[in-house]
């Protein structure tokens, strides 16, 4: 059990504004509890095209969606390009995991994301992708920066979401909310190497 509350969250340059990139309600659903309690005015960003098939895609958005109109935090539905994710990763399909292709999918999501944020008056904005063990946190901060440099006035919050517990309190708030247990990380080829795992 987690046995200290954490303490509040405090965007870069005193902002309260902060446009989050979402992967899914597991890895986002206690980051959005812990922004509203620290009184951050935060949108969701759901741009994920590496998700495959369709109907997981839809499954996990749907399952977000609901859970940022719980909070009543608003939801951006963007576009499913999955045929332009598939061909900017054509050659990395047998990288491993936190290998080339890893970068480059955290890069196509954090330029989509960038580039919603300068164009809609957000200067901060973060991604709930480090939370998760399973992704290299520095690979995942490395892109959100990168795309950040393209744009005047615009940050990226690079904040370890695992400390204070967080890995914990992600863990808690999936639990209670009965989130959709992913099997993958979310592309066709994270599926088809599970499948030869197990
Ligand atoms: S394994 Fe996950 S992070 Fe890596 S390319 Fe596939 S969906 Fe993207």
């Amino acid at each position: 059990m987690q046995d200290k509350t954490p303490s509040k969250l405090f965007p870069p340059n005193s902002e309260k504004k902060v446009l989050l990139h979402s992967c899914c309600a597991p890895c986002s659903g206690n980051i959005l509890e812990r922004m509203v309690d620290s009184e951050i005015d935060i949108t969701v960003f759901y741009y994920n095209p590496n998700i495959y098939p369709q109907d997981e895609y839809e499954r996990r958005k749907k399952e977000n969606k609901i859970f940022a109109s719980k909070l009543k935090i608003p939801f951006i539905d963007s576009d499913y390009d999955q045929n332009i994710w598939i061909d900017q990763v054509k050659g990395m399909e047998t990288e491993p995991e936190r290998g080339k292709r890893c970068t480059k999918c955290f890069d196509i999501r954090m330029q989509k994301t960038a580039e919603f944020a300068n164009k809609n008056g957000f200067n901060i904005f973060a991604t709930s992708l480090g939370i998760s063990r399973w992704k290299d946190l520095s690979q995942v901060n490395n892109s959100g920066i990168n795309a950040a440099k393209a744009y005047t006035g615009l940050t990226f919050w690079d904040f370890n979401w695992r400390k204070e517990g967080g890995s914990i309190l992600m863990y808690q708030t999936s639990e209670r909310e009965g989130f959709y247990r992913q099997k993958y990380c979310g592309c066709l080829f994270s599926l088809e190497s599970r499948k030869i795992i197990n």
